[in-house]
């Protein structure tokens, strides 16, 4: 039996990820080959000789030909890093995206005292991403992650659980903040911000594979925001900040339907790629007055 070496295997994995248009093609081969293999990185890169076995190269194409259908790589590694902690990710969550650190940063800018002791929603937390990665920077802060879908709110319980932050967040099901009571000092949210005619346009990972409840933002992509707004309205302690998720372009409308409802525009901020990608909103002045 002749066994394949990590340096042909990899050649190999990138030649066929290339054919099937993905982009980082040796930096994918190479994760697959380290998860397959149980292996870190540097030993990957580190031991081009070492001899893969059998039930590594059929886990391999497995892996490989799941992706080249273009599963998402969360999807086939089960797994994403998202402010520099591990979410598993299924089809029934959405694929954390390095776009919603911003929100995280956003947060870390306007709450100086890490010490406090917060109560923070997450509405639609998917993979609970957004919720845990802000309780991981506030040690005394608590809060509820909430989801529409069962299946997504599994997950997120799950991912509190690996991350050891299961005592301070609880996650229920609703159509936003159906049932839930009390009001909280941080309010984050990544709705579905997509246009419905959009939705088939998009990359096939994201198109075919990622689910469309956490996509569809109805026919101008502003559905859930109308939504959104009157619960942030309701779930706002007086001096709370809410930090809502953009879609590209999508500061000006949403600001506008924000302002409608009562809350104030205090920041805006910028993803790497230089999009609007959060707005941080409090109840206006005239309103906590009265
Ligand atoms: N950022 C996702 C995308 O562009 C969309 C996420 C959302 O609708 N909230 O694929």
């Amino acid at each position: 039996m002749s066994m394949v070496t990590i340096s042909t295997a990899l050649t190999d994995a990138a030649r066929r990820l290339d054919a099937g248009g993905i982009e980082n093609s040796r930096g994918e081969a190479r994760l697959l080959l380290s998860h397959v293999l149980g292996f870190g990185a540097e030993k990957v890169i580190g031991h081009p000789e070492f001899e893969i076995d059998d039930a590594g190269m059929i886990e391999l194409e497995s892996a490989l030909s799941r992706r080249v259908r273009r599963e998402p790589m969360s999807h086939v590694l089960g797994k994403r890093e998202f402010w520099s902690l591990n979410f598993r990710v299924t089809p029934d969550t959405l694929d954390p995206r390095p776009d919603s650190e911003t929100l995280v940063e956003a947060v870390l800018k306007h709450v100086v005292d890490r010490g406090r002791r917060l109560r923070v929603l997450d509405l639609g937390t998917g993979t609970g991403c957004l919720l845990l990665a802000i309780l991981s920077e506030f040690p005394n802060a608590s809060g509820v992650g909430m989801d529409i879908s069962q299946a997504a709110l599994d997950v997120a319980k799950e991912n509190s659980e690996t991350l050891g932050l299961d005592k301070r967040a609880e996650f229920l099901r609703a159509e936003w903040d159906t049932g839930l009571a009390g009001e909280f000092d941080i309010v984050v949210s990544n709705p579905p911000y997509i246009p419905t005619r959009e939705l088939n346009l998009l990359e096939p990972e994201v198109a075919l594979f990622e689910p469309r409840l956490a996509l569809d933002g109805g026919i101008d992509g502003l559905a859930e925001y109308r939504a959104l707004g009157p619960v942030l309205v309701r779930r706002l302690r007086s001096q709370g900040i809410a930090l809502i998720e953009l879609g590209a372009g999508q500061s000006g409308p949403v600001g506008q339907i924000m302002t409608r409802v009562g809350l104030d525009i205090l920041d805006q901020r910028h993803d790497l790629g230089g999009v609007a990608r959060c707005l941080v909103l409090r109840h206006a002045p005239a309103l906590t007055n009265c």
